[in-house]
């Protein structure tokens, strides 16, 4: 039998084998990957899905044992304590969460593994400035470039410009998600790094807490409400008992490098489509200020045989010539499915990519995990000062969270499929359309690109109705 064996020296800690293993048989901490044979069925789902090709299947014999007593532990040994809310994870979903509930003045502690808060980064940075500005006041240091608009590039590199002034803003995630977290803390949130949830605690059939182990020893943290955003290797809400694994045909697996002394329009997010370029994805170049650029790739997860790193070193080749300096490497993947079907249990919310909660045509995230997890905050506040944490109260934050965005995938999905069945040529003679056109707003493009695909309009009808598109 088969089993998948890791290349430390290649590995990139992006967690996305994590988010894919249908039985649960990896686990990544900080910058160690350990796959338990005992539980793999030989899938190959995780070898698929890596985008720098650092797992193999090998034969049992040679497989790097797993570490021992990599998640067992004594709960009658475990230090005790209690908060009202426990959240998993310290990205933009996870401190947002805190934020909400600690300013709802009940008791709030934040659980990440990494050492560092924000780092290592695995993002293109890119954000809308307008829903970003209604949840936080923006701080100038967490941004990188203003952004003007962006450019859509087809195959032939012929390319049509979308001016959004002011619409956009690309970040410094390592500043943005660090200060994300003080300002949970300012509001009264506790904040444990390098700190792992190891397992959930169940009460009467109800989620009442998590296991974390820290350097001193595993603690039992009982909770009111766990909120889990613990991003896309999410594991808390499986253990839960929700299916929150993805199929590789539902993610997008990603390389991206930090790139500097290169040529970029410091004003726009370009945005190239293609299948030669990226097959079932786009490459992108977002600008970080003069001459440099985090420039990425996503392809479709379930491609055999291809790997993101790949499809990146030939668009930086021939989009840059030589390669330019490259200061920074980044792995990683976006669910692109739309929200799992379940995000609440008693005592549970999921949030962020952890619930799959990206927009199902970027990949894009972080607004929308602060999205949720500042409505996950509330009601879990809302909800203990209730003195009810069942299913039945937390559901608030699943119907909210679709009313707000949730409803729009469905949509946004079957837009994505009907570009994706775009030929090169197809997307080439559109370019060349629209390139002449006067149109210049996001919906007249749509409306000139998709006046052929009946089925597309009426999707796009849908989302001008929600007040989605404007
Ligand atoms: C290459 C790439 C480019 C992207 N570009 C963009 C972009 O331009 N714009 C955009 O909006 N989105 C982008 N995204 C998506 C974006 O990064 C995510 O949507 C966003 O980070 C989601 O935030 P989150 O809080 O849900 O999860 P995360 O930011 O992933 O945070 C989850 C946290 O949970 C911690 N954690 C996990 N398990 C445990 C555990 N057991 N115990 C304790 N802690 C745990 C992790 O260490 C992590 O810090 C990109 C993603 C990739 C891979
Ligand atoms: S994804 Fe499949 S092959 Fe990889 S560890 Fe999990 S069960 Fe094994
Ligand atoms: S998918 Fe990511 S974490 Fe898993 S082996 Fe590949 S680079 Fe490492």
């Amino acid at each position: 039998m088969e089993y998948p064996v890791v290349d430390r020296e290649i590995c990139g800690y992006c967690g996305t084998c994590v988010g894919v293993c249908p039985k649960d048989a990896i686990d990544l901490i900080d910058l160690h990957l350990n796959i338990d044979r005992t539980k793999c069925i030989s899938c190959r789902a995780c070898v698929k899905v890596c985008p720098i090709n650092a797992l193999r299947m090998a034969d049992g014999d040679n497989i790097q044992a797993p570490l021992k007593n990599f998640r067992d532990y004594d709960i009658s040994k475990c230090k005790s304590l209690s908060y009202d809310v426990v959240v998993v994870g310290a990205g933009p979903g996870g401190s947002m969460s805190a934020l909400a509930s600690a300013k709802q003045n009940v008791s709030v502690l934040v659980v990440e593994k990494r050492q560092e808060i924000g780092s290592p980064v695995r993002c293109a940075e890119g954000v809308s400035k307008r829903p970003l500005a209604e949840l936080i006041d923006i701080d100038p240091k967490w941004v990188c470039a203003e952004i003007k608009g962006g450019r859509i590039f087809a195959p032939n590199g012929n390319f049509i410009t979308v001016d959004l002034p002011s619409a956009g803003l690309v970040l410094e995630r390592k500043v943005f998600d660090r200060d994300l977290a003080m300002l949970a803390a300012k509001a009264g949130a506790d904040v444990w790094i390098k700190s792992r949830v190891i397992d959930v605690i169940r009460e009467n059939g109800k989620i009442a807490g998590v296991v974390v182990r820290r350097i001193d020893g595993d603690y039992a943290v009982k909770a009111k409400v766990v909120i889990a955003a613990d991003g896309v290797e999410s594991q808390v809400g499986r253990w839960a008992g929700i299916k929150t694994f993805s199929k590789p045909e539902d993610i997008d697996t990603c390389a991206q490098y930090l790139m500097t002394g290169i040529d970029v329009d410091p004003n726009y997010c370009d945005f190239h489509i293609g299948h030669q370029i990226a097959p079932r994805g786009y490459a992108w170049v977002f600008p970080k200020g003069k001459n440099t650029a985090n420039v990425g790739i996503g392809i479709g997860g379930h491609l055999d045989n291809e790997t993101a790193i790949n499809y990146l070193d030939k668009f930086v080749k021939d989009k840059f010539g030589k390669s330019g300096p490259i200061v920074a490497g980044i792995f990683g993947s976006v669910p692109t499915a739309g929200t799992l079907s379940e995000i609440v249990l008693d005592g549970l919310m999921i949030v962020g990519d952890a619930a799959h909660q990206n927009d199902p045509i970027s990949g894009g995230g972080i607004i929308n995990a602060m999205i949720a997890g500042n409505i996950a905050g509330e009601v879990a506040g809302k909800a203990i000062k209730s003195g009810d944490t069942s299913r039945s109260v937390l559901m608030e934050y699943e119907k909210r969270w679709h009313k707000r965005i949730g409803r729009t995938f469905r949509h946004l999905k079957v837009i994505r499929g009907g570009v994706l069945k775009l030929s090169d040529k197809s997307l080439n003679d559109l370019a060349d359309v629209l390139a002449n056109s006067k149109k210049r707003t996001m919906i007249e493009l749509f409306w000139t690109a998709l006046k052929n695909e009946p089925r597309l309009l009426l999707e796009l009808r849908h989302l001008i109705s929600m007040g989605w598109i404007q």
